[in-house]
Order: structure tokens, then C-alpha cells, then sequence
């Protein structure tokens, strides 16, 4: 049977925990990252640093419960742009704990895994978006994600942080939620899906290695040809 080292080392999992006289912070950013952007990147930056985390793990989801109705690219694709975008950061870390399980991935099945190999000193912050946070009270077993983690609402263009705040606080549920300000970012993962859709350039949108990837793995439509230049009238 795997020890918990090998398990964390497998999953690209930091190793935390081992001076039981210290308490460890390990922030998890979930999402589908289909593709990875600067948004996810500025907001989990943020939350490393106001919250002193020691490691920000982002987990690309496998089956992402919310997005069944649209055809999600492959959970090593999504992997392999996280990884890509994440690697010059010495706190960022790409796992694939999530990717390599199979069935709809549901977060608090991901947090008590975690808590099944993390010693009690080290805590969870879970990272998400204000829009994501508003919908957590709905997430499968919500009790125990609120019972396993904190949670990390960042700012984001066009949802309300008020409204989250009144969703979590009136759920009844005993969710301990911390609010933070993040440069603003008004972009998503669907805006660079329809940028490359049509054509258009990722440049400052997403790091250049995962612009490359996606274009040279053909996803979202994006042709090599069109690789860092918005086509003219008449391109292929
Ligand atoms: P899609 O458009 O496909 O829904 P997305 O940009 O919302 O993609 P997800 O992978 O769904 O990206 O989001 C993962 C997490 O990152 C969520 O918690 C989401 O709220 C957060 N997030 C995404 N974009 C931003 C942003 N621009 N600023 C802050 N948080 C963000
Ligand atoms: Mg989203």
C-alpha cells in the first residue's frame, strides 16, 4: 500500500506538517482551468500572500460537477496548461489529484481525502472566485467542505461579493469565509475559448506556454497557423 509521502509526491502534493509545534496553511484553487488564466493566477498570488499561506496547489477538477453540459477538453490537457502556468512560481504547485480520480470530482470528497493524508496542524483554505462562493451552499455535502476548509472568496467583475456574503451567511451552515480584494481581472476561461475561437490573440490574458499549448494540442478550435498572431481577412 502507497504511505501518505508516496501519495503526496505522486499527486504533486506539497509536504507539509512535519513540526507538530507549527500550524500549516495550504491553499487549494479549484476549478476546471479549461484554459488556466490570469485571473486564477492573480487571485491565489493574492490569497498566498494575505492569508500566508505556505503553498497554493491548483487542482485542475477531473469531471467538474457544474459543467456537464459542455464538452470540458481532457483532464490531462487541463493539467498540462496548470502545470505550465504555475511552474515559474516557487508557491504555486499543479496537482493531479483530482484528474486521476475517477467520477465527478466533488470538492468535499477532495478535502476529506486531503484530511485523511494531512496531519491535524496543517489547514485548508480553499480558493474560489465571488461567483463560486455563492454556489458552494449548494455543493454536495457543503456541511463538510465547511467543517474541512476555510474559505477564500476573491473579487471578481460583475458578482457581488454582498451577495455572496448573504447566501453564506444565511445557509445555516457554519462556513468560515474570508473576503479579499484582488486586482481585477474581467476575464474568464470562456472569454479565451471564444478569443480562440475566432482567432484572436491570448497575449496577456494567460502565460505564453499555455497560449502554445492549446494552440499546438488544437484546442478551443485554435490553429497552429494562427499561433501568436490575430489572423487577417483571408487566413486558413
Ligand atoms: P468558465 O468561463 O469556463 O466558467 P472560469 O474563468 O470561471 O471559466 P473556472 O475554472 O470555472 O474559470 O474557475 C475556477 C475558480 O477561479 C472559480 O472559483 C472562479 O470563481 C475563479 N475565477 C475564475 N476567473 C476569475 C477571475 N477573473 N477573478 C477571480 N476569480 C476567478
Ligand atoms: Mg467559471
Amino acid at each position: 500500500m502507497a504511505s501518505k509521502a508516496d501519495i503526496l509526491r505522486e499527486n504533486d502534493l506539497p509536504m507539509l506538517g512535519a513540526d507538530p509545534s507549527v500550524t500549516y496553511r495550504l491553499g487549494i484553487m479549484g476549478g476546471t482551468f479549461d484554459p488556466i488564466h490570469y485571473g486564477h493566477l492573480v487571485a491565489a498570488e493574492q490569497a498566498f500572500d494575505d492569508l500566508c499561506l505556505d503553498f497554493v496547489v491548483f487542482m485542475p477538477a477531473g469531471r467538474p460537477a457544474f459543467k456537464q453540459g459542455r464538452n470540458v477538453s481532457s483532464g490531462e490537457d487541463r493539467y498540462a496548461m496548470t502545470l505550465l502556468a504555475t511552474s515559474d512560481n516557487p508557491h504555486f504547485l499543479a496537482s493531479r489529484f483530482e484528474v486521476d480520480r475517477d467520477g465527478i470530482t466533488y470538492t468535499a470528497e477532495t478535502l476529506r481525502l486531503l484530511r485523511e493524508i494531512y496531519p491535524d496542524n496543517v489547514e485548508f483554505y480553499f480558493i474560489t472566485g465571488a461567483d463560486a462562493i455563492s454556489e458552494i451552499v449548494m455543493w454536495r455535502d457543503a456541511a463538510d467542505v465547511a467543517r474541512l476548509a476555510h474559505l477564500v472568496a476573491a473579487t471578481r467583475p460583475g458578482y457581488d461579493l454582498d451577495r455572496a456574503w448573504d447566501t453564506i451567511s444565511t445557509s445555516g451552515l457554519d462556513f468560515d469565509v474570508t473576503y479579499l480584494e484582488v486586482p481585477a481581472l474581467a476575464i474568464s476561461s470562456s472569454y479565451l475559448r471564444d478569443r480562440v475561437c475566432v482567432g484572436q490573440s491570448l497575449r496577456y490574458l494567460t502565460p505564453d506556454p499555455v497560449t502554445g499549448y492549446l494552440h499546438k494540442h488544437g484546442l478551443y478550435g485554435a490553429a497552429l497557423s494562427h499561433y501568436g498572431h490575430t489572423p487577417e481577412e483571408g487566413d486558413d
